[in-house]
């Protein structure tokens, strides 16, 4: 498959050819397509695979662009990850009108409770800032259809498994979840299994 023929948004083909990407990798060719439609995917995949591009460019084509409010959530185990994640997805919405805010530890909460009333589309965050913004019901989580979980295994091996528990308990019931991992530890396929529906297993 071409990026031509994951029948995109127009806007996000423009994005992934400005960044210089000619063909899609093995597991944007592989999970792109499945995650679009709306299935639960799990990949077993190593940074460098192209794998932040796949979720990604995914969460750009699932949102609507119209609705003011976050649809997509995505986990990093560091703020430097979710940092780096929150820069490809700005890079790759260059031509469209979405609003990606990072919401990680260490920056001001002020922020945060700003940009998520004002209904940041895609969030990117940490754990532990996530779910205190949940909690204090600053971050409605009612239009999120999307889940996604970098580095799943750093993550819960970080401590974090708790508040990613919770975290899963706030979002609807029909929340799509996507989960990477470069290793599949017992936490991990405990997730998979308590929170995912018959998902498309990728290992690349
Ligand atoms: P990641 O696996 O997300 O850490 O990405 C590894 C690197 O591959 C990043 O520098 C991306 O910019 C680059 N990359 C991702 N997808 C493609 C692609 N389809 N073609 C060329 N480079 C890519």
């Amino acid at each position: 498959t071409t990026f031509d023929q994951m029948n995109l948004k127009p806007e996000i083909t423009r994005g992934v050819f400005g960044l210089g990407f000619e063909a899609p990798s093995a597991i944007q060719q592989r999970a792109i397509m499945p995650i679009v439609a709306g299935r639960d995917v799990l990949a077993q995949a190593q940074s460098g695979t192209g794998k932040t591009a796949t979720f990604s460019i995914s969460a750009l084509q699932r949102i609507d662009e119209k609705e003011k409010k976050t649809q997509a959530l995505i986990m990093a185990p560091t703020r430097e990850l979710a940092l780096q994640i929150q820069r490809v997805v700005v890079s790759l919405a260059l031509h469209m009108d979405v609003t990606v805010h990072a919401c990680i530890g260490g920056k001001s909460v002020g922020e945060d409770i700003e940009a998520l009333k004002a209904g940041a589309q895609i969030v990117v965050g940490t754990p532990g800032r996530v779910f205190d913004m949940i909690e204090r019901g600053y971050f409605k989580t009612k239009d999120v259809k999307m889940f996604i979980m970098d580095e799943a295994d750093e993550m819960l091996s970080a401590g974090f498994k708790e508040q990613i528990y919770k975290v899963f308990q706030y979002l609807p019931e029909t929340t799509q979840a996507v989960l990477l991992s470069a290793t599949m530890p017992k936490d991990v396929l405990d997730v998979t299994t308590k929170f995912m529906r018959n998902p498309v297993r990728i290992l690349v």
